[in-house]
């Protein structure tokens, strides 16, 4: 190929257009947004910040955001490149967000819903003390209101940062999630590319009805470790939504072009007379860890 071939790539200008990481189509960068960040030619699902996220699945205007002021502690004084409080600027500046998670409530097809959603962009979606407590709080008002929660998880996983207080999130979650459903609640989990570490160990994989979106990575542990620990080889497309819905573990694959429409008749399926639902518990609130 000619120097000159290379130099006209070069000067293509920066950010209006995105190569797919599966089929390598050069893609209009726009065009790709407006598709909800879906490879319009291999159906490749690339990362969605949490609000266009929550703006595609939920109904116009109808979202209420909640503890939007939530901010973590600095209990270990953690420092690795950066102080554990100027990572967070950092990552609040680039991703517009305040944490990894934002949560609310808003309506599907007119059907009320907790909803929390976890955000890449923001230090690989982990979960720290805020991301547990948003998720908790948003199944606790769920449980409240006796409307659907739905938690959209796209996470590394526990955030070191944080230490034993990430890992306690797995508790806290789950234990949330174990009173909405002994109170008859619904829960949607669904799993995004990627969904792993305590994510996966936790909330991520209690939903009533697991959805993943096509080609997302979801384990616990990488691949190379278990092929490590086990010293065994292992199968083709382990860990990918394909694999887990063919062993069991995920209820259906669904693109996020036809989330909403899925999420929807789920909740009409599920969901049908919430008012005469019986409520076997009481709906008091977890400690939570802050
Ligand atoms: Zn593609």
């Amino acid at each position: 190929m000619p120097w000159s071939r290379f130099r006209r790539k070069r000067d293509m200008p920066e950010g209006l257009w995105v190569q797919c990481k599966r089929c390598t189509e050069t893609l209009f960068k726009k065009d790709l947004e407006a598709n909800l960040n879906v490879c319009a030619k291999c159906g490749y699902h690339f990362h969605l910040p949490a609000r266009e996220r929550i703006a595609s699945i939920l109904d116009e205007s109808s979202f209420i955001e909640q503890w939007a002021d939530l901010h973590p502690p600095d209990r270990l004084a953690f420092v690795d490149k950066d102080p554990y409080p100027v990572k967070l600027a950092k990552s609040a500046k680039r991703s517009g967000l305040p944490e990894a998670a934002i949560a609310g409530t808003g309506t599907i097809d007119q059907n009320p819903v907790a909803i929390c959603c976890l955000d890449f962009f923001f230090m690989g979606g982990s979960m720290g003390t805020v991301v547990g407590e948003k998720v908790t709080r948003t199944i606790e008002l769920a449980t409240e209101r006796r409307i659907p929660a739905l938690v959209i998880s796209c996470s590394g996983g526990a955030r070191m940062h944080e230490g034993a207080l990430s890992l306690m999130q797995m508790a806290k979650t789950s234990g949330a999630i174990a009173r909405h459903n002994g109170a008859g609640g619904l829960y949607l989990s669904v799993l995004s590319n990627p969904t792993t570490g305590g994510v996966i160990a936790s909330f991520a994989a209690l939903g009533d009805v697991i959805i993943a979106e096509p080609g997302a990575l979801i384990g616990f542990a990488g691949p190379r470790v278990i092929q490590e620990t086990l010293r065994t080889e292992l199968p083709e497309g382990f860990q990918t939504s394909e694999f887990l819905l063919e062993h069991g573990f995920v209820d259906r694959i669904t693109s996020r072009l036809e989330l909403k429409g899925e999420l929807s008749k789920l909740i009409r399926l599920l969901w049908a007379y919430p008012a005469s639902r019986p409520t076997k518990i009481s709906t008091q609130t977890a400690p939570t860890v802050k």
